[in-house]
């Protein structure tokens, strides 16, 4: 239904899009996924017309393009304007409906997305997920045969992505839909394609279950485990802390962990680097189990021959009893020439919320 061709688009010297084909079927639902910059964002705004490809050709069945939408992270309301108007502006602007046409229309929208009993509130009166499901609304107002998403899902709280998804679930039945995510499970749920980028070329493309689980490309690959665990590398006792427990937040609102049960990990982190000596660089490891609650973390640093966890080396022996009290799993290993502090984490701890 529309074909992307050898697309271009340079911003200065930089190649946002470079080479890029790809083929989008009708109602097909299409998830972007790549690094931060690998040219997701771009793609879609060529799509919708608000950025003109240096060279290369989008062909649209019947040479005519679609009526689109597009949604972003940021929902993008009217602030000013109650919801129902949020929704009648453009159609009757655009469309030249008339004003009770308009609000049918608005109602009709209000009622698929689950709003319609708050068509007097203003976007500030609505949680995150209502915010963007009027946001979505707005869109289907305009009658699109294709929505594009950008990140509709970042800036949102564990609930809200799951009453985005269900309006999404409904959607793809109905309409083509082009998302980029960083939510690979939800990715892996709706998408009839999954497209990784990177570097602005489509580098594979294929069935979430091919693309997700069984990529055949390396860079898939790498950026796969790079989504899956965290990683942090420490180079001396004066790391930035502040950042590590910021990527460990981050880390775990992925999964949808509560507040306590992220500080829990940011102390467990905290309490095993005080056992591990820091002054060689010591490496981080965070893992989740997609759909389970273990969690596991390793340390892991260069081996001096000197146990972690052994009575007499042990450098900190409150924190090891603290750890103890944190894990519900402790051990150590030597891998290669590395010292490994395997820990699995309390799991009664993981589900505070
Ligand atoms: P993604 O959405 O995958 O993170 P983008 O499409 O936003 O990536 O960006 C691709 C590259 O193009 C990035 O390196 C970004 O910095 C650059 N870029 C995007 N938009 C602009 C712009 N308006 N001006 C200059 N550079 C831009
Ligand atoms: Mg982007």
């Amino acid at each position: 239904m529309i074909e992307l061709a050898h697309i271009f688009k340079a911003y200065g010297t930089h190649r946002a899009l470079n080479d890029l084909s790809l083929k989008i079927g009708e109602k097909e639902t299409v998830c972007l996924i790549g690094k931060m910059g690998s040219g997701k964002s771009t793609l879609l705004k060529c799509l919708a017309g608000l950025v003109q490809p240096d060279s290369g050709e989008i062909i649209f069945k019947n040479g005519k393009r679609p009526r689109m939408g597009m949604i972003f992270q940021h929902f993008n309301l009217f602030p000013h304007m109650d919801v129902l108007h949020n929704l009648t502006l453009a159609p009757m602007k655009v469309l030249g409906l008339s004003a009770k046409e308009a609000e049918q229309t608005a109602m009709e929208q209000l009622e698929s997305v689950g709003l319609a009993s708050k068509c007097r509130m203003f976007p500030h009166e609505l949680s995150e997920g209502q915010q963007q499901r009027l946001a979505i609304a707005r869109s289907l107002v305009m009658k699109p045969e294709v929505l594009l998403l950008d990140e509709p899902l970042s800036a949102l709280d564990p609930m809200a992505v799951g009453e985005v998804t269900d309006v999404l679930r409904k959607l793809k039945k109905e309409m083509t839909l082009v998302m980029n995510t960083h939510k690979l499970d939800i990715a892996a749920e709706l998408a009839d394609k999954v497209v990784f980028l990177d570097r602005g070329h489509v580098c594979e493309e294929g069935s979430a279950e091919q693309v997700l689980v069984s990529p055949c490309n390396e860079a898939t690959r790498r950026f796969l485990s790079y989504m899956k665990d965290l990683y942090y590398t420490i180079e001396s006792a004066h790391f930035d802390r502040p950042e590590l427990n910021a990527r460990i937040e981050q880390y775990c609102n992925r999964f949808g962990l509560g507040s306590q049960a992220y500080r829990f990990v940011q102390l467990a982190v905290e309490e095993s680097l005080n056992i591990v000596p820091l002054d060689n660089g010591v490496h981080v490891k965070l893992s989740k189990a997609e759909h389970e609650v273990r969690m596991v973390l390793e340390i892991a640093a260069a081996d001096a021959g000197v146990p972690y966890l052994d009575e007499n080396s042990c450098c900190d022996e409150l924190s090891k009893s603290i750890l103890q009290g944190l894990c519900d799993v402790l051990e150590e290993r030597v891998e290669l020439n590395l010292r490994v502090l395997h820990m699995e984490l309390d799991q009664d701890r993981l589900l505070l919320k």
